[in-house]
C-alpha cells in the first residue's frame, strides 16, 4: 500500500472536501444508517460525507450540467468516501455468498476508499428518487447497466427507467466519471488504476 491516511486525519489534510460544501445536492449516506443491506450503521462514529477534491469538483460539474437541463431535479448522494475498514466489513458480510462480485476485494481496495467514487441517483421535482428499475444496492441482474437490452426484451426494465439511468450516465460522463457494468448507481472519477496508484487510500 503506497499512501494511506486514517479517516480521522482527512479534515486537516486539505485533500478532501466535505459534501456540505457542494451546493444543490441532497445527501443520504445509506451506510451511515440502518437502511443498507447489512441492516446497521457502518460509519458511526465517523463522518464519511467526504470526497477527494478532484471528485468534489467533478460532482459540481455534474450538478451544473443537470441544473442546465432539468432545473427541478437534484443529485442525491448515497455513498461517497467509504473507509477501507468499512469495505472490509461489507466484504465480510457477503462472505460465502455469490454477491461478493459486487465488491472490490479489501486487498485491491474500492475506489470509494480513495474518496474518488460515488453512489448516487437523481431526485425529481417532488424530491422523490427517479425510477431506475431497482433501488440502490439491489444486488441483482436488474441493476446491471450492461444487461439493459436483455432486460428490456424480457420486460424487466422499461424505456422510462433506461432513460432515467441515461440521464444520470450523461451527467456523469461529461464530468469524467466512469460507470460500471453491474451497478447503475456507481461511478468512479477518472482512471481507476491511476487512482489506486496516486491517491490516498483512507483506512
Ligand atoms: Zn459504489
Amino acid at each position: 500500500m503506497k499512501h494511506s491516511m486514517a479517516i480521522e486525519e482527512i479534515a486537516a489534510s486539505g485533500e478532501f472536501r466535505h459534501l456540505s460544501t457542494i451546493a444543490h445536492i441532497a445527501v443520504d449516506l445509506r451506510y451511515a444508517s440502518p437502511d443498507n443491506f447489512v441492516g446497521r450503521d457502518l460509519y458511526s462514529p465517523h463522518d464519511c460525507a467526504w470526497l477527494h477534491i478532484d471528485a468534489a469538483a467533478a460532482l459540481e460539474s455534474v450538478v451544473a450540467w443537470l441544473a442546465a437541463r432539468q432545473p427541478s431535479y437534484r443529485i442525491l448522494v448515497l455513498d461517497a468516501l467509504r473507509p477501507q475498514r468499512v469495505q472490509q466489513l461489507l466484504w465480510d458480510a457477503l462472505e460465502g455468498t455469490d454477491l461478493q462480485m459486487y465488491l472490490a476485494s479489501p486487498e485491491r481496495g474500492s475506489i470509494h476508499s480513495f474518496g474518488m467514487a460515488l453512489d448516487l441517483t437523481i431526485l425529481d421535482e417532488n424530491g422523490r428518487e427517479l425510477d431506475m428499475g431497482t433501488g440502490f444496492d439491489d444486488l441483482t441482474e436488474r441493476s446491471h447497466p450492461a444487461l439493459e437490452a436483455v432486460l428490456l426484451e424480457r420486460g424487466e426494465i422499461s424505456l422510462t427507467q433506461i432513460a432515467n439511468r441515461q440521464l444520470l450516465r450523461d451527467a456523469m460522463a461529461q464530468a469524467g466519471f466512469h460507470g460500471i457494468s453491474t451497478e447503475w448507481w456507481h461511478y468512479d472519477c477518472g482512471d481507476r488504476n491511476l487512482v489506486r496508484e496516486k491517491y490516498w487510500r483512507i483506512l
